[in-house]
């Protein structure tokens, strides 16, 4: 196989209602796509860095720079027999991983659609329905807070992530719990504590949470052992995992009893089947986070989401929570059970609507083998 063309896209589209988090606020997305041609077949994946630098150190600016002038001139005119020898090929460059990503995904999505046969199948994974959650942001008030999770209960979604941060953490907790005393819950503080805060995070442990999710440094493992050791909740990590071998090391400390896989952040779909394989061999449960994806990435965390080791509900909505109209036809759409059917198309099972794109399309670049 070989890589013959790659087309960059960057998208402004307006979400539907901002999304808060520790980071801020989130009301428009900025976000590059990436096509890929192999073998006459086109893949297609989106790059989850944000506008600005603040999950990690992507953005979205350097994430099209990157891509247009180290990564694809990388790849362009390589040969390769299969989108397993993609990521290492891209080692050279240090970090970067949610460019990577891009487009190792989108070669991912060309190889299955060459084969005709689906992006899931290709991954080793295999089909089921997929239950899925929904991650809620940081609302006004608990009252506001949970009206808001009652509508997602009401709309099917299976286990309910809260973000949280000091100042908006035990009484929303609290709330929540009270009123919905058997649903699922989690809770994410995306860095936003010190291990000084131990004692405040441990009164978290009242309320049956499933895990709470990355509140320390979002560099950090070792400081996460020693949290973990004062908590009954199980503790996840997703920032301070780059790579399968992060997550042997927190693993081996006891620094996490949960991982959250994100495409992106390990730096694309290889990686994440390294990462899977690790957490599985550990006995460490895995779920699929979310990065307000249009419905191409969500499309991708779908098909991950078949493999084994992913027994916990992810975060990947329907296409309806976030976008009024997404990039992809059918949506992706949450069954009154609370699933995701994955597609059982080639590649990615949905089709991208460039009618669409080119509505919201800011600037483009395409690349040859030079
Ligand atoms: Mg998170």
């Amino acid at each position: 196989m070989r890589l013959e063309r790659v087309r960059l896209h960057v998208l402004r589209m307006r979400m539907k209602e901002p999304f808060r988090t520790s980071f801020g606020v989130e009301e428009e997305k900025r976000v590059i796509l990436v096509e890929a041609d192999v073998e006459g077949a086109v893949g297609v994946a989106e790059c989850v860095a944000m506008v600005e630098p603040l999950y990690n150190e992507e953005w979205v600016e350097g994430a099209f720079l990157m891509l247009r002038d180290f990564l694809a001139p990388a790849l362009l005119g390589a040969d390769f027999d299969h989108p397993r020898e993609v990521a290492p090929k891209l080692d050279f460059i240090r970090g970067n991983r949610m460019a990577k990503s891009a487009i190792e995904s989108a070669i991912w999505d060309a190889y299955a659609k060459a084969r005709g046969i689906p992006l899931w199948e290709a991954l080793g994974g295999s089909w089921r329905p997929i239950p899925v959650g929904i991650s809620v942001g940081i609302q006004p008030s608990p009252e506001a807070l949970v009206r808001k999770v009652e509508g997602y209960l009401a709309a099917g979604y299976r286990r309910v992530k809260l973000k949280i941060a000091p100042g908006a953490d035990l009484e929303y907790v609290a709330a929540v719990r009270r009123a919905f005393p058997d649903v699922p819950v989690m809770v994410d503080a995306n860095s936003a504590y010190r291990l000084a805060d131990a004692d405040h995070l441990a009164r978290l442990d009242d309320y049956d949470l499933m895990m709470i999710e990355q509140p320390l440094g979002h560099d950090d493992i070792v400081w996460h052992a020693r949290l973990q050791s004062r908590l009954r909740t199980p503790i996840c990590l997703d920032e301070s995992i780059h790579t399968p071998e992060d997550a042997e090391k927190a693993i081996a400390i006891g620094a996490c009893r949960v991982v959250n896989v994100k495409i992106g952040r390990v730096g694309g779909l290889e990686r994440s089947l390294e990462l899977h394989d690790v957490c599985r061999a550990a006995g460490v449960p895995v779920w699929c986070g979310g990065m307000l994806e249009t419905g191409i990435g969500r499309a991708h965390n779908v098909a991950i989401t078949t493999l084994p080791g992913f027994t916990l509900p992810g975060d990947t909505a329907a296409s309806s929570r976030y976008w009024d109209e997404d990039i992809i036809e059918p949506p992706v759409v949450v069954t009154p059970e609370g699933t995701i059917l994955p597609p059982k198309g080639p590649g990615i099972g949905y089709e991208v609507r460039w009618d669409r794109i080119a509505r919201v399309r800011e600037a483009e670049a395409e690349l040859v083998p030079s």
